[in-house]
């Protein structure tokens, strides 16, 4: 699987504003499909039915910030060392 801190980040996101659980599994279907060149999709967006990558904001302490341009929402991902 593709970015592992990253996914688990953002499915603690989707379960802290209660998505159905349908659709949660639903992105995790996505995710499993992604391609290596394919951009990591804003999950908030996802559920909306659209597709927005997310960027990667520089790194903060031990944080590697993802930001999505299009509903605003941040996701701090941990860095592993
Ligand atoms: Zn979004």
């Amino acid at each position: 699987m593709q970015n592992p801190a990253l996914f688990h980040v953002l499915l603690d996101y989707l379960e802290s504003i209660n998505a159905p659980s349908m659709e949660m599994q639903r992105f995790v279907e996505r995710w499993h499909r992604l391609r290596s060149h394919e951009s990591f999709p804003c999950p908030v967006c996802f559920l909306a039915g659209e597709e927005q990558p997310l960027m990667a904001l520089s790194a903060q302490g031990n944080a590697e910030p993802m930001m999505c341009p299009t509903c605003k929402t941040r996701y701090d991902v941990p860095i592993d060392d």
